[in-house]
């Protein structure tokens, strides 16, 4: 007899995060991990640092004062609101508590990876669904779903493809899944998305007892190292959720940098206006070198390289760490001719569109 994890276990691939060095590089440029541009808002790190005067108290569980802040803004009722370690630790939560052994969960073939390991862990079935130009298809989706489909997880916008899914798809996807289907829509992207049709999931938690939406702190609010997540959940998914979740698992600091966060409007909105700006600045730039970039909603934009010998994403992604940029490599996303680059300040910004200007002209 021998000591081995439960079936699933030890075919996930653990998950790596961007790389944030380069050797040989004093200062890299990070724009491996679409984190927020303009980091976060002083008011979040005033009361980060006045935190550190409670961190030997326990923080309040539930992590009410989040919870609260959150549910003011968006009008929603606080007591279906549940705060996550990340809103990694809510998707993984989710299939903790609703995928049994042989259960089926669907996903994008580009999908944000999280979802195949949390899948796995709990001895459930990954299916990957194809894609369509980076698109997920909600055709193909419906196609693969059995009664065995247990969970269905939609980055919406996804990442790394930077593409959405408007309110109409969503809700033709929705009405194609059975009642005792979750629908799980990860809106990590939300506030970046400046378009009429996309609708980040909210409307349908209120009305249907099978869908959820994951927030995060992570990107526009700039606040990743602090890790917070939040979902919005019918009352009994909530209450499934607050009984698997660690006791305390959001921290004190977390829960009030986080409250803060989210009182200052001013930033957030400069964030996003920066984000469009530049967004738009890096894709017309990075096309004029010669290279594709699809429409992107979201912090950052997915570059295509061709196939060719000297110019393949393998081979600029050497040249631009040379040259202290750290990008994504997304051959693990089944994207092996991608690369992903996050929206940066504008110094940075600049640097990369120069440096990939540079290796599309060179020999
Ligand atoms: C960044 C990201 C998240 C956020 O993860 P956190 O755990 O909240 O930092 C969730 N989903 C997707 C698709 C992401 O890209």
């Amino acid at each position: 007899m021998t000591l081995t994890p439960k079936p699933g276990v030890l075919e996930i691939e653990p998950y790596v995060g961007g790389r944030a060095s380069v050797s040989g590089v004093a200062a890299p440029v990070k724009l491996s991990s679409n984190e927020g541009a303009l980091g976060p808002s002083p008011k979040a790190l005033e009361a980060y640092e006045e935190a550190a005067r409670s961190v030997s108290i326990y923080p309040e569980g539930s992590a009410a004062i989040l919870r609260e802040a959150i549910a003011e803004m968006h009008g929603l009722d606080a007591a279906r609101v549940v705060c996550g370690n990340g809103s990694d630790e809510l998707l993984t939560m989710l299939a903790n508590a609703y995928l049994r052994p042989g259960d089926e969960v669907l996903f994008s073939e580009h999908a944000f990876l999280v979802y195949r390991i949390a899948t796995l862990a709990n001895s459930a079935v990954p299916v990957s669904v194809p894609e369509k130009n980076r698109r997920v298809d909600v055709d193909a989706m419906l196609a693969h779903t059995t009664p065995k489909t247990r969970m269905v997880y939609l980055a919406n916008p996804n990442n790394p493809t930077g593409t959405y899914l408007s309110r109409d798809e969503v809700m033709r996807l929705h009405a194609g899944l059975a009642p005792d289907t979750l629908l799980v829509l990860d809106a990590a992207y939300a506030e970046y998305v400046g378009r009429n049709d996309y609708e980040p999931g909210l409307e349908m938690t209120v009305r249907f007892a099978n869908v959820v939406m994951t927030r995060t702190f992570s990107k526009v609010y700039g606040l990743a190292g602090l890790r917070i997540g939040w979902a919005y959940c019918p009352a009994p998914v909530a209450d499934a959720l607050n009984r698997i979740r660690g006791p305390f698992n959001v921290s004190l600091p977390a829960q009030r940098a986080g409250a803060a966060a989210l009182g200052d409007h001013d930033h957030v909105r400069r964030s996003v206006e920066h984000n469009e700006r530049w967004r738009a600045w890096l894709t017309e730039a990075i096309r004029a070198a010669g290279l594709a970039v699809d429409d992107s909603v979201c912090n950052f934009i997915l570059i295509r390289f061709p196939h060719r010998t000297g110019k393949t994403a393998e081979e600029a992604d050497r040249f631009l760490c040379e040259r202290g940029l750290i990008l994504r490599g997304v051959a693990n996303y089944g994207l092996p001719d991608c690369l992903r680059l996050t929206v940066g300040p504008e110094d940075a910004n600049r640097k990369v569109a120069a440096a990939l200007g540079e290796f599309m002209a060179q020999k």
